[in-house]
This record gives structure tokens, sequence and C-alpha cells, in this order.
């Protein structure tokens, strides 16, 4: 149900309701409202505020400011460059360091600080994406078969699945960074999310609901819903939609079908095999734990280069933001 800190009688990410929760980013199955006191980033407890109502026992943490917690620990949230105030936490107890990196990627992100490498005792990394033959292509090249899909099919809309927290924000500010500068409309599910966005600083440009635009205005344009949305009653109201979906499992070519995705993008806000294997090696730990996903290829890549690793067996990490 989490990582359990135990001389600080706290917990990491739990899935249930406990006194003292250090949070390390605001998806679902890592930030549960309900605790009494909830440690996270700024950012993050903005996310819980609008999601859970979460506002008594709110401590914020500041990256890099150590926060001092009960029985001598010391927690310091570092970037993890995963969605917006995601971190990882740093934890220092009896001269030894653990860093618990909670769901992170190395490749930039205009939405969130670039994961911080940060030397460490003991690393706990995630795996989501913990197989050789998972490697994410740049999203220049993806965002860019977006908009040539758009321009070849003029009479239709682009229609995106993309979770709405994070990833919906990174493929608008990177469209933006592309050129597109037209006005992006929304299912009325984004809405919130990607203001809290600009609120905290992420401008994402001309949003606009879809609801109520006539379906002759949206031929061309570029339209962002939940991935439940994608083939549901709503997206029926848009003129003879392109059905993209931005995700890593879009590397799968079977989810993509399952879906019924025409433009599978493979965009992931995880570390792919590449990431996770460099971060090992720059982060240099003496011990590595590997949880949340595909632990065994990895933990086979640690002893082939000599490193001492051990699968963590967490349950209840069910993506929200792959
Ligand atoms: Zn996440
Ligand atoms: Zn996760």
């Amino acid at each position: 149900m989490g990582i359990r800190i135990v001389p600080a009688d706290a917990w990491i990410d739990p899935s249930r309701a406990v006194a003292r929760a250090l949070v390390t980013h605001g998806h679902a199955d890592h930030a549960r409202g309900g605790h009494e006191h909830t440690i996270a980033t700024p950012a993050t407890l903005a996310i819980m505020a609008v999601r859970y109502g979460v506002a008594d026992g709110a401590v914020p943490a500041s990256y890099r400011e150590p926060v001092a917690l009960a029985g001598g620990v010391t927690a310091t949230f570092l970037p993890a460059g995963h969605v917006l105030g995601s971190a990882q936490i740093l934890l220092e107890y009896a001269g030894e360091r653990v860093i618990v990196t909670g769901d992170y990627k190395r490749s930039p992100d205009p939405t969130c600080l670039p994961f911080a490498v940060t030397p460490c005792d003991l690393f706990i990394t995630e795996a989501t994406f913990g197989l050789p033959v998972f490697r994410h292509p740049p999203i220049a090249d993806e965002i860019a078969r977006l908009l040539a899909a758009r321009a070849a099919n003029p009479e239709r809309c682009v229609l995106v699945g993309a979770y709405a927290l994070g990833k919906a924000q990174r493929v608008i500010a990177e469209l933006r960074a592309a050129g597109w500068h037209a006005p992006i409309y929304l299912h009325g599910a984004m809405e919130t999310m990607c203001r809290l966005y600009e609120a905290q600083g992420v401008p994402l440009g001309d949003l606009r609901q879809a609801a109520g635009v006539p379906k002759a205005d949206l031929a061309g344009a570029i339209v962002i819903c939940p991935p439940s949305a994608l083939n549901d009653r709503w997206s029926r109201r848009l003129p003879d939609p392109l059905t993209a979906m931005a995700s890593g499992w879009m590397r799968v070519r079977q989810r993509a079908r399952q879906r019924g995705v025409e433009l599978p993008l493979v965009i992931s806000d995880h570390a792919d095999w590449d990431e996770l294997t460099r971060t090992i090696a720059e982060v240099n730990p003496a011990e590595t734990w590997i949880t949340h996903g595909r632990e065994e290829a990895l933990l086979r890549w640690c002893e082939l280069s000599q490193r001492r690793a051990r699968a963590l067996a967490l349950t209840g990490y069910e993506d929200e933001d792959d």
C-alpha cells in the first residue's frame, strides 16, 4: 500500500488514508485523499485540492527544501520531470540517503522541471517501461506526425486522447512549441487541470471548450479529450474525427488497435528502457530497488552490470498517466 518510512511513522504514496503521507505527485495511483497530513510540493497540493478538496493538513514542501519528519528523518523533494509538481523524495536518516523516485522521465518536458540526478545509497526506481522493447521516440517527431495527419485531412478534426493530468498539457505545450497557435479545443474534463497548469505558470495558449462549437467549425481543428471519450457518444458531435492517442503503450500495436486508434502517438511521461538504465548508472547508488512496473529485465540488467538490486513488489499502482 505504499512505502513505509518506519522511524518517521509515515508513508510515501499510500493507497489508503494514513496519519502522515508524503506524496510524490498528483496522479490518482499515488495521491489519494483523506490523509491527516499530506506533505507534497505546492503544485501537487494544488492538484490534490482540485481533485479531492484536500486542504486541512496540507504541508507544502518546496523543491530542495528539507522537511524534518519525526524520528530524526529528513525528507527533501527533488524534481522528477514526470508532471507538474512531481518529485523524487530523498530521505536522510542515520547517515544514509534513500531516494524514492515516484514516476519520472528524462526527456524534456516544457510543463515541469527536469529530473534532478542526485547521489544516494539506496535508489528506489519505478520501472513502468522496464523492457528493452520500450524506447520512446523524440516527442517532436510524434507532434510532427500529428500535425502532418491534420494537414492531410482538412475536412476532419484530429481527436487526441490524453490523460487529464500531465499528458494533455504536455501535448498542448509541444504543439505550441512546434508552431501550432490556433485554438486547441478541449473536452470538458480537461478544462480544470489545464487552467491549474496555467495558474501555476505553464502557458498553454488559446484553449476553448469543444462543447457548443458548430461541427463544421471544428474541421481542421485539434481536439483533446480523455482516452475514455475517444470512441464514446461525445466524439460523435465532431466532424469525422481522426482518432489519436498519446501514450507510451502506443508502442504496442495491439493496444492501439484495441482502442480503435488510427494515429498512435508514442508519448510517455515515464522513463523508457534507455532512460531507466542511464539513470541508474548516473545516480550510481550502492543498491537499487525496482518497483512499479516490469522489474525482471531491469533487475537482470543491474546484475549484468555488477549492481546490487532487488525487485520490490508493490501493488495498487495502476497508471492513469502512462
Ligand atoms: Zn504518475
Ligand atoms: Zn505511477
